[in-house]
């Protein structure tokens, strides 16, 4: 079946304005695995729009050929909200501007809305079971608040990725390696994916905390089963993962064609598109995100990075200077940043002005630090 691709308008936020999202969907629903790729829900992260740019194409051919075994959906661009919030002159599209926070925290919550519709309906069989939870979860989906063009907008999307088995939510950090982030219950597919995409590093949660969109994904199933024990035979169904793309302008033709390559390679090795996955890499560290240590500025000021992204660190290693330009004798207000970490120096900030407290920089170590608090991992 050739791509259709769908034009959906989101609530009007204001007289005369309007925004809409754009959907392409190859294969047929409810054929083989399902995946969903989305890029830039924060709106000022842009590297996996120029991977979709490339993905597109490649998913056309694919589909020419015959080749789509199971249901493809891209989204080109998650957050037009995001990408239409500027102030001087940039785009500003990690907050919404209506108050609501965080484009990327506190998605829905599935499993409390769920639990009530599924209890005593079950019946045992794993294949059968798993259609009424993904049934279950479109449909309190399809309930939730939509008060707002926001609301609406975490609605759409919520509602294509809900009853997928891999769901990729792309993005960036400042500077950085390209990284993966995914739940410990589906390290192997993270691992291929961070092979397929020449990801050197895959940082492993047991809990992400804040409720991000791929953890909205793929936590309801193990969280159905804690609060209802019929459930206890069912699968980690979706694995859902946060791609980061590299840094902030780590974007051209040349990176969008790697990256978009290596999302075929890992649609091949998952049986949604034929043919023979590419790897482009064998080995990936692979760090819990509690050893993973994120390094906070002392003070405000001006930064002055150490290392390289990419370079072997170890614990007391000088990582950055943070400088205080108010201080009266400059040489006084030089403040150090040193690694607790063993492990690769992956991601620091793209600005070099920063505030007190700021994280400037990430460690992927080896062993657990203490330091670093299970549950609320992306702020801490
Ligand atoms: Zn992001």
């Amino acid at each position: 079946m050739p791509r259709q691709t769908e034009v959906i308008p989101l609530l009007s936020p204001s007289p005369g304005s309007q925004r809409e999202l754009i959907v392409h969907r190859y294969g047929e629903k409810g054929k083989g695995k399902k995946v969903y790729i989305q890029a830039a829900l924060h709106a000022d992260e842009w590297p996996g729009l120029m991977a979709a740019h490339h993905l597109i194409p490649l998913l056309d051919e694919a589909d020419a050929a015959g080749d789509i075994q199971g249901e493809i959906i891209v989204v080109p661009y998650a957050n037009p909200i995001g990408m239409a919030q500027r102030i001087n002159g940039k785009v500003a599209g990690r907050y919404s501007f209506d108050g609501s926070g965080n484009f990327n925290r506190n998605w829905a919550d599935l499993v409390s809305g769920a639990a009530p519709l599924l209890k005593g309906n079950l019946t045992g069989n794993v294949e059968e079971d798993v259609e009424k939870v993904r049934a279950a979860f479109r449909e309190v989906v399809s309930h939730q608040s939509c008060r707002t063009e926001v609301d609406e907008l975490r609605m759409i999307l919520m509602n294509l990725s809900c009853d997928a088995d891999f769901v990729l939510d792309l993005h960036c950090d400042g500077e950085a390696e390209l990284h993966v982030y995914a739940n410990q219950q589906h390290e192997d597919e993270a691992y291929a994916l961070c092979q397929d995409l020449d990801s050197p590093v895959l940082l492993i949660e047991t809990e992400a905390g804040g409720g991000p969109f791929d953890e909205a994904n793929s936590s309801p199933w193990w969280r159905l089963k804690e609060v209802l024990p019929e459930a206890s035979h069912l699968p980690p169904v979706c694995c859902a993962v946060t791609v980061e793309f590299r840094g902030l302008n780590d974007i051209s033709d040349e990176l969008g064609r790697k990256d978009a390559q290596g999302l075929i390679s890992f649609l091949r090795r998952m049986d949604i598109i034929a043919g023979k996955p590419a790897p482009q890499r064998n080995e990936v560290q692979v760090s819990f995100l509690h050893a993973t240590d994120v390094l906070h500025a002392p003070i405000g000021g001006l930064v002055s990075y150490q290392v390289e992204l990419g370079e072997q660190v170890k614990k007391g290693d000088l990582i950055a200077v943070v400088i205080d330009i108010a201080a009266q004798n400059p040489m006084e207000g030089r403040h150090e940043v040193h690694s607790r970490a063993n492990g690769r120096y992956f991601a620091q900030m793209s600005e070099r002005l920063v505030r007190p407290g700021e994280s400037i920089a990430k460690v992927a170590g080896q062993e657990i630090l203490a330091h670093r608090a299970e549950g609320n991992l992306l702020e801490a």
